[in-house]
């Protein structure tokens, strides 16, 4: 292959839709990043919570290439191991009944919103069918999930949208209440919202949400793509409220870095699609589900723990770096207010050090690899402590 210049190609023929750090990635090891002039980077970001094993983990590694050597891919026409033994964990493990396969967050919500839209359609008619989603979220950017996200910004130059959304303050249980009416049929929200700065609903308001489903016979559907599979310190975040969501999709973390996602669906939901109602040509698929089974295996009740004890530990630290103004999130899913820079200026002047890092509205964003060491934390917060200096 001829040598390219990968950044300045990168830019005549991809679509430009990423304003891409200044790096180009060549290889990494656990939470190390090494890029192509061969310097190493400490990772806070997992491939934006993707990398839940960090960077070409040993035993992940093994378990997708037994697999890719043994079957790649043969549609959802035919059943496999991997794709069973998947969603045999994820119900064993959340008490709901039935799992749907996707490839993507975006494409988990799709299944979620039309599920919900049936469920409501086959008990009480077609014109219940209204969805309640929160200001401030964020749900992906098909068109049903850029719909449900409650973000001006994201819809500005793409309407119309689908009918029949209503957005609700969060934490604003008197708007919630003006948000629903007799034909609202589900209310989807993040319990940690990510891409809206790391922001934590409270658990009055959750129990609320929750409360009110039930009465209403409306469904509770809970988006764990950023917060699901570990990454709060437990398998899904809703289990540190106290709520028991009808449906909950989840992506990125589950597998490890392949493109995987899917629906959660409990009792009442879990006979709504039946065959042909919906489908995907690669959801599911074997090699992204071997890469699943090794993520969900390693996150026993020990891991988990370990997750909550490495989220608190960072918390402590940043908290004594005087720049940092405050802290909010989940476990190894945090936001931190800075004050003296932009957070866009410090995660560049990190990426510089030697640092990967996100922003999140005007806030950092850390996600790092659920199994980083706590040696290579000291090294990624020392790298932020210079630059907020
Ligand atoms: C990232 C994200 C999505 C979208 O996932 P994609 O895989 O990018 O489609 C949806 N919901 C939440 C909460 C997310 O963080």
């Amino acid at each position: 292959m001829k040598k390219i210049d990968i950044k300045t190609t990168d830019q005549e023929k991809i679509v430009g839709t990423y304003a891409r750090y200044d790096m180009v990635a060549d290889h990494g090891k656990g939470a190390v990043c090494v890029d192509e002039e061969g310097k190493e980077y400490i990772d806070f970001t997992a491939g934006i919570g993707v990398n839940s094993l960090g960077f070409c983990d040993d035993g992940w590694v093994r378990a997708v290439t037994k697999q890719l050597k043994k079957l790649q891919h043969v549609s959802n026409l035919f059943y496999t191991e991997p794709q069973t033994r998947v969603a045999e964990i994820l119900t064993a493990r959340t008490g709901l009944c039935k799992v749907f396969f996707s490839n993507s967050g975006a494409e988990a919500n799709e299944v979620a919103i039309k599920a919900a839209r049936k469920y409501s359609n086959n008990k009480y008619g077609n014109d219940i069918n209204w969805i309640t989603t929160l200001e401030n979220s964020f749900h992906g950017r098909t068109m049903a999930a850029i719909t449900a996200t409650g973000q001006e910004n994201y819809h500005k130059d793409f309407y119309p949208f689908l009918g029949n959304f209503s957005y609700c303050k969060p934490d604003d249980i008197d708007d919630l209440h003006k948000s629903i009416n007799d034909k609202t049929c589900a209310i989807m929200l993040e319990v940690v919202q990510g891409e809206g700065g790391v922001v934590n609903l409270n658990k009055e308001f959750l129990q609320e949400v929750e409360s009110l489903c039930r009465q209403k016979d409306m469904l509770l559907i809970v988006d764990e793509v950023q917060t699901g599979i570990g990454r709060t310190g437990t398998l899904f975040a809703y289990e540190q409220y106290g709520i028991k969501p009808d449906i909950v999709t989840f992506a990125k973390g589950i597998g490890g870095g392949l493109p995987i996602g899917g629906a959660l669906f409990g009792e009442k939901v879990c006979d709504v699609l039946g065959p042909g109602s919906h489908g995907t040509t690669y959801g599911g698929n074997p090699v992204a589900c071997a890469g699943a089974l090794e993520v969900l295996d390693r996150m026993d009740d020990a891991f988990l723990k370990g997750v909550a004890e490495k989220g608190e530990y960072m918390k402590k630290k940043l908290n004594a770096i005087p720049a940092v103004v405050s802290i909010s999130g989940l476990g190894l899913m945090l936001g931190v207010e800075i004050k003296g820079k932009e957070a866009k200026t410090a995660v560049a002047e990190a990426l510089k050090k030697g640092l990967m890092s996100l922003t999140a509205k005007d806030k950092i964003r850390l996600l790092p690899p659920l199994t980083i060491t706590y040696e290579e934390i000291d090294k990624g917060l020392k790298i932020l402590e210079d630059v907020l200096k």
